[in-house]
């Protein structure tokens, strides 16, 4: 038996609840460069897919930064923006709009800097990440601890970020405390519940994010994760998760899914259906057509991952690794199968289509599939795809205008 969930605060990581009575979350990371804007939407697209609720980005270098103002509008999962040393690439991702950002505190120590970011964090009501790392932490603590990274040193370093974010009144705040040490990581977490509990004047502590850091290639780093993330869960500890593999980060995103519907933590997934968020380019109503398209393939019980994209200029692309999808774009709907147009349909004919090609999908398989596509249908999805983009131009979303702030913001924090 599980001990019952700790209640914690409730942040809000764009539309994913973290804390409170949320569900637990899945997190993961990419390991493309974020500056490849293409290359990293399609791996979040991979990564919603296995299953991750959330997905952070790399924000280390101004192209980074740039590249998040145009992944975030397109993205069907809040970004986190992981930042290292540099303060500036924390204002420049919240000028790029992401959803939550992470802070090293061993990383980023000048407090100005620190109050600095808060500040900027609280007044957009953009939640934050400590994410206090044991390979990372403050050389003061660490001598202090008699040059150890102990449980106490963790939380401690934790505490001090608390105390300089509090000084600007800002308090939405998830918090981490990893090791690859896995007794470390258990004690560290426990403290930290204990101690964020007993220090808030209401007994309800912030939101904790679990993981094992560096935990190696699977199966050594699966079972090290499962060790320390389940064995927290099962305590009641923890909000969101996260496996940190040396290996693609699909398989981070379904190890942290298949271990909270392993523990009864979330419920279990048939159908993986992802959608785009929808955003400047989007020609159909998203959300209603991925409702019509769930209702229909829920009824079927087939086990493939389906994309619904708003456009034809992205979403092939951006759904490439889903087993089949469709984009709407000038009143059609252009079906594809691992990222290939199979099939040019009138819109209204969509969700049919999509049904029809899941069955067959099933039944044949990709090659087969592939085989059977329409002959001009990959041509006649080009021509609709470059007379959107004509239509519409090439900045749907005003990204390259936050591009130009985060510009500034670079120039001017320095
Ligand atoms: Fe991506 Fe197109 Fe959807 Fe926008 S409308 S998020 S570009 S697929």
């Amino acid at each position: 038996m599980s001990a019952p969930r700790r209640k914690t605060r409730r942040i809000d990581v764009g539309s994913v609840a973290v804390g409170g009575a949320a569900p637990v979350s899945v997190q993961s990371m990419t390991i493309t460069k974020t500056a490849d804007v293409d290359a990293t939407l399609a791996q979040i697209y991979a990564l919603a897919g296995a299953g991750a609720d959330i997905v952070r980005c790399t924000c280390n270098r101004q192209d980074a930064a740039e590249g998040l103002a145009r992944i975030v509008p397109r993205s069907p999962v809040p970004i986190v923006a992981d930042v290292h040393n540099d303060h500036r690439m924390a204002l420049a991702a919240l000028e790029a709009g992401v959803q939550c950002l992470r802070l090293n505190p061993g990383n980023i120590r000048n407090p100005a800097h620190i109050k600095a970011i808060a500040s900027e964090a609280r007044d957009r009501k953009v939640p934050v990440r400590i994410g206090v790392n044991a390979g990372s932490l403050d050389s003061k603590l660490y001598e202090k601890y008699g040059g150890k990274a102990t449980a106490e040193a963790l939380v401690e370093s934790a505490k001090i970020e608390l105390a300089y974010f509090a000084e600007v009144d800002f308090s939405d705040v998830k918090i981490s405390v990893k090791a690859s040490n896995v007794p470390l990581m258990i004690d560290a977490y426990r403290l930290l519940a204990d101690t964020l509990e007993q220090e808030s004047p209401d007994g309800v502590g912030h939101p904790l994010h679990l993981g094992v850091t560096e935990a190696g290639p699977p199966p050594a780093g699966l079972i090290k994760g499962t060790a320390g993330i389940a064995t927290l869960l099962a305590e009641g500890i923890g909000d969101t998760i996260r496996y940190s593999l040396t290996a693609d980060p699909v398989e981070e995103a379904r190890a942290g899914r298949q271990l909270l519907e392993a523990m009864g933590l979330r419920e279990r997934k048939g159908l993986d259906l992802i959608a785009c968020p929808s955003c400047g380019r989007a020609e159909i109503d998203v959300i209603q057509v991925a409702k019509d398209a769930q209702s229909a393939l829920e009824a079927e019980k087939l086990p493939i991952q389906v994309a619904v994209m708003g456009c034809v200029v992205n979403g092939p692309g951006e759904a490439r690794e889903a087993d089949i999808g469709i984009a709407a774009g000038r009143k059609r709907g252009h079906l594809f199968v691992k990222g290939k147009v199979v099939r040019v349909v009138p819109e209204d004919e969509m969700v049919q289509a999509l049904l029809d090609e899941a069955r067959l999908l099933v039944e044949e398989g990709v090659e087969a599939r592939l085989a059977a596509a329409d002959g001009g249908a990959a041509a006649e999805a080009e021509k609709d795809r470059q007379e959107l983009l004509v239509a519409q131009g090439s900045d749907a979303n005003a990204s390259e205008q936050r591009v130009e702030l985060i510009r500034k913001v670079t120039e001017n924090a320095g």
